[in-house]
């Protein structure tokens, strides 16, 4: 169609866009979903909160309540901004927008979250793929040849890593962010900080160049879409200016500012988590032929044989995962699978068992 063709970037005509399957009736373990919800309890005091915002006003263009609110209970350090985002995703698209200058690049570690790239090509930028190692750590050497090769504008290292849940070295992200100095931003992706036994948060004042990005997705509330992001003054400010006024609507900021009141429970869910990844890794691993990737994320990467073949007999059984073997070549054969509640990782471990 010439209208199209007329009218609509040819990058974006090339891109497909994102796929979200179809999941009703499934056992859902293909979004690194929290399986958990709320007590009644609290779902009737979320309801009562929720139902005295005023829907008719703006939302308080500074978010100060839910940024003040963020910092004391996520651990930003005291003298360091948020920047919110609807969802990281969009911190991501933001990030992008405020960089895109002519020839500007991106580079990430693959395989690794699909947006880096997409938000990058998006902004007319030229996205950069730094292969991992065949054991899914980072290639530090080759990332550090593109860092002098190309200069970034900027750098994402997922920390712990999606879809693989590598924890990257410390000594080898800092290498990184010495090596990019002035010429670029680093932002570590803390998406799945929640189950992880680190954080860059604490140390944003040792490097100009650092932006610690987070999301409350993972920890329990994906759906209500809240990212946040942390860095210098002069930083976030430049990233405010392209950031929609009112990008998080008040349900969001009203639900997000209930559930920090309760973070707690929050918590005690991922730490529930964490023990359920680690029993279901070491169940996992004495399946014959299954081979199961260090995870420090709510999701496990196995590699088993003949994937394709386990992934279609998992769907026969209503159980939905995570197809990843065709993302990337270290991939091959490999299903990515969310952590759920003990009733859920059985069903898909008997499902597993018989589909191998
Ligand atoms: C899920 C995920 C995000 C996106 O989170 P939202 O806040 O839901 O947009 C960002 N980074 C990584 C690595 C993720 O896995």
């Amino acid at each position: 169609m010439s209208l199209i063709a007329n009218i609509i970037r040819p990058e974006v005509r090339d891109l497909a866009a994102y796929h979200v399957p179809e999941s009703a009736g499934f056992v859902k373990l293909d979004a690194m979903e929290n399986p958990y919800t709320l007590s009644v309890e609290l779902q009737q005091e979320l309801a009562e909160r929720l139902s005295q915002v005023a829907l008719n006003r703006y939302p308080v263009p500074s978010y100060i309540a839910l940024k003040t609110a963020i910092k004391r209970q996520l651990g930003v350090p005291d003298d360091y901004a948020v920047v919110l985002g609807n969802g990281s995703d969009e911190l991501i698209a933001m990030v992008s927008v405020a960089c895109a200058r002519p020839g500007a690049k991106v580079m990430a570690a693959v395989p690794g979250f699909v947006m880096y790239a997409m938000s990058a090509r998006l902004a007319g930028m030229e996205f950069v793929g730094v292969p991992l190692k065949s054991d899914l750590t980072l290639d530090t050497p080759a990332m550090l040849a593109v860092v002098a090769e190309h200069r970034p504008a900027i750098i994402y290292l997922a920390y712990p890593n999606n879809p693989t849940g590598t924890l990257f070295d410390i000594a080898d992200i800092e290498q990184i962010l010495q090596a990019v100095g002035d010429t670029g931003v680093v932002i570590v992706d803390e998406a799945y900080q929640p189950f992880s036994p680190v954080s860059f948060m604490p140390r944003l004042a040792e490097f100009d160049n650092l932006l610690v990005m987070r999301t409350v997705s993972k920890l329990g509330l994906a759906g209500i879409r809240l990212g946040y992001m942390s860095g210098s003054k002069a930083l976030l400010d430049e990233f405010e200016k392209v950031r929609p006024p009112y990008n998080i609507n008040v349900l969001t900021e009203a639900a997000a500012l209930f559930m920090l009141e309760h973070v707690d429970v929050l918590d005690a869910q991922a730490a529930n988590l964490r023990e359920q990844r680690c029993l279901l890794s070491s169940a996992l691993a004495k399946l014959p032929g299954v081979l199961v990737f260090p995870s420090s994320a709510n999701f496990l990467l196995i590699r088993v044989p003949h994937a394709e073949q386990v992934f279609a007999k998992l769907l026969k059984q209503k159980i939905l995962v995570k197809n990843v073997g065709k993302m990337h070549a270290l991939l091959e054969n490999c299903l990515r699978i969310t952590v759920s509640t003990p009733k859920e990782n059985a069903l898909f471990l008997n499902a597993l068992s018989a589909s191998l």
